[in-house]
């Protein structure tokens, strides 16, 4: 069993907080965050691939509080778009733009654009306490609407419609989100990956 007892969740985004608080709940592990450790560093995502960025976070926490560390890296990849804006999503409409401003653009950059396939990925960094690293990734295939449909959910939701479903991402409940989306797949990848026996 390599359910560690704590773990540090290198984010402060509460709409993931709550994504991971809810699909680790059967682990009994308690979920810390940066919040809970006074200097804890701010990472700068400036690598190109998404399982760097991750790394990046995971190691620098780890480092920091010496407790095994779990951290996300996520990208919206648009066909239209020639897959991006990926690793870039949360720059997407500039340095210190805010959710609805990329949403904005990206609704803006698709105006007459027909095709409209888009899927999430997310690559989550694992550094075990031993400071070994370890990826898990998961993929949500869908499309990006012409308009903002739903208020729960963050980022890019309202827009993104899932594959099979007449709903987006931001009108789903929490549940229902963790359990197609690309961070519930990557979770429930590295979950498994945890609880299996390792003898
Ligand atoms: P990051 O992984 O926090 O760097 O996220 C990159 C960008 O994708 C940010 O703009 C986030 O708001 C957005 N994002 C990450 N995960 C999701 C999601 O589950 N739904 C919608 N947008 C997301």
């Amino acid at each position: 069993m390599k359910t560690p007892s704590r773990l540090v969740l290198a984010t402060r985004n509460p709409g993931k907080v709550g994504e991971f608080r809810h699909a680790t709940a059967d682990l009994g592990l308690t979920l810390l965050t940066p919040g809970d450790f006074p200097n804890a560093p701010e990472v700068d995502e400036d690598r190109d691939t998404l399982a760097g960025n991750a790394e990046k976070k995971a190691r620098s926490l780890f480092d920091h509080t010496g407790l095994p560390s779990l951290a996300d890296d996520t990208g919206l990849e648009v066909d239209a778009l020639g897959g991006r804006p990926g690793v870039y999503s949360a720059r997407y409409a500039g340095e210190d733009c805010t959710p609805a401003d990329n949403r904005a653009k990206m609704l803006a950059e698709l105006d007459g654009v027909t095709s409209r396939s888009a899927r999430f990925r997310t690559v989550l960094a694992y550094i075990d306490e031993s400071g070994t690293s370890y990826t898990f990734d998961g993929v949500c295939e869908g499309t990006i609407l012409t308009e903002e449909r739903g208020v729960g959910g963050f980022g890019y939701d309202a827009i993104f419609q899932p594959a099979g479903y007449t709903e987006t991402f931001a009108e789903l409940s929490k549940d229902e989100k963790n359990r197609i989306s690309h961070r519930g797949k990557a979770v429930a990848r590295f979950v498994t990956w945890l609880t299996a026996d390792s003898s």
